[in-house]
């Protein structure tokens, strides 16, 4: 059984070297949720020990990507008056005191031994036993007591040379590793700094953690971590080790097969709430469903429905994701959520701009991003005179022969009246009919003149949303354009 505490105490624990992998933000998700349905506390711990790999930078990163994500902390130290995270190198003291407990319980040593004593020692090994790797460090300190603390050491933990260590997987039952498997590993460099697995343990259990969910590539470190919780007396938390996300060829999701920072989703205009459901339903399931608000994923998700098997990225599956939280929001929604992206396109649209507004349902519905959003409203918001044409379009759509119908087409819409959809609709429709032209012929030049493009919403939509003036200023421009 599991560590008892009442309320649920979850974290997320990246280490800040590089960008938050979309792998890694699982795990925090899943935590998240879990603390979330329960009415626990989530907790996020900046591992920062590691001075050469940590960067400020990377930190940001982190921050940035859960905030965006909405990933939202419940605790630490007030920093600025924000509450957390947690940041290792603050608790230096702490991996310090609770060292020198393991040692006064005879549970870990001061170790003198340099690392070309250890580099001499391993060598001797591979060279007696023909090559063999496998070689474990036994400490010449291990039983002793009377190294001087001030001179330079690390703090070695004294694993037990017989027995196993096991624990109860959420997600994989029962797991034991034999001791004899480990050495005495390094809890404190000589510089004060914790070795991950101290740290870890020593955090986990001083915030109180009921369960530590990461990924699978720890799973030789709990081992070792629960030596220490067993040495300080302290009770387990449950352990979930996840399985890392794939790419489609079956490796470890990397840069080739995909973005795999969070914040690269961001720029790619994904909604928040769209990652978080393709990244939930990557290796837990609910039944059949594909599409869960962030509402439905704290209620629906559950450890039991988590697989062991490496979730596989797919992308198509990701846009599709994507595409129906896109769907989700309201048209006002849509519009605050694309103004930005418009603005980095250089046009300074208001979010309650009519033609915005009007052209926003139809655009939409061939949109899984709001980078795609923005780029499907691009052209009616260009001044008409500075429209510009899709070279293949131009190529196919733009000819000599389409002159004729552009003409009449300028003649139908100069006329309309009222200018609404049904008038121009009826009108079009009439003389198609009536001259036994294809709608083909029509509709793609008339589309190439209004939009610059081949594809766009119906012809008498986009008319509608241009407006006369603007759709008889571009019909004109393209006529001129093709008379050279
Ligand atoms: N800092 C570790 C990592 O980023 C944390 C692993 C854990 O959750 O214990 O891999």
């Amino acid at each position: 059984m599991g560590y008892t505490g009442a309320m649920t105490r979850v974290r997320f624990a990246p280490s800040p070297t590089g960008s938050l992998h979309i792998g890694g933000v699982r795990t925090a998700l899943y935590c998240w949720l879990y603390a979330r349905q329960t009415g626990g506390q989530f907790v996020l711990r900046i591992e920062d020990t590691d001075a050469a790999r940590s960067t400020d930078e990377a930190t940001q990163v982190v921050l940035e990507s859960m905030r965006w994500l909405g990933l939202d902390w419940d605790e630490g130290p007030e920093v600025g008056g924000d509450a957390g995270p947690y940041f290792q190198t603050e608790r230096l003291g702490l991996y310090k005191e609770y060292a020198d407990k393991l040692i006064a319980s005879g549970h870990a040593y001061r170790c003198y031994a340099t690392k070309e004593e250890i580099a001499e020692m391993r060598a001797a090994y591979e060279k007696a036993s023909g090559g063999k790797r496998g070689f474990r460090f036994r400490s010449p300190w291990r039983d002793r007591t009377d190294g001087d603390p001030n001179v330079p050491h690390s703090v070695r933990f004294k694993t037990p040379l017989e027995g196993e260590t096991g624990w109860d997987d959420v997600l994989r039952g029962p797991i034991s590793v034999s001791n004899t498997e480990q050495q005495d590993f390094v809890l404190l460099r000589p510089n004060g700094l914790p070795l991950y697995n101290f740290g870890c343990a020593v955090d986990d259990i001083t915030m109180k953690m009921t369960l530590v969910a990461r990924g699978d590539d720890h799973m030789v470190n709990t081992p070792l971590q629960i030596l220490i919780y067993k040495a300080l007396g302290a009770e387990l938390p449950r352990f979930a080790h996840l399985p890392m996300v794939h790419g489609p060829d079956g490796k470890k999701l990397a840069k080739r097969h995909a973005s795999v920072g969070v914040l690269e989703y961001r720029d790619l205009g994904y909604l928040p709430d769209g990652v978080i459901n393709y990244l939930a339903r990557l290796g837990w399931s609910h039944g059949d469903q594909e599409i869960f608000t962030r509402q439905e994923l704290i209620e629906k998700f559950s450890w039991e429905h988590v697989g062991v098997t490496a979730g596989r990225y797919d992308g198509k599956k990701f846009e599709h994701v994507q595409a129906q939280h896109l769907r989700m929001l309201d048209d006002a929604e849509l519009a605050t959520g694309v103004v930005p992206w418009l603005k980095k396109r250089g046009l300074d649209v208001a979010p309650d701009d009519r033609k915005l507004i009007a052209a926003i349902a139809p655009v939409q519905l061939r949109c899984a991003t709001f980078i795609e959003l923005a780029d499907g409203l691009d052209y009616f918001f260009r001044p008409d005179d500075a429209l510009t044409y899709e070279e293949k379009g131009q190529r196919k759509f733009m000819r000599a022969e389409d002159l004729p119908q552009l003409k009449t087409l300028r003649e139908l819409v100069a006329a309309a009246d009222p200018f609404d959809a049904e008038t121009l609709e009826a009108s079009i429709k009439g003389w198609i009919e009536r001259d036994a032209l294809k709608m083909k012929a029509v509709a793609q030049p008339a589309r190439m003149a209004l939009t610059g493009r081949t594809k766009s919403p119906g012809l008498y939509e986009t008319l509608v949303i241009l407006g006369r003036e603007s759709s008889l200023a571009r019909i004109d421009r393209a006529i001129a354009v093709i008379e050279g």
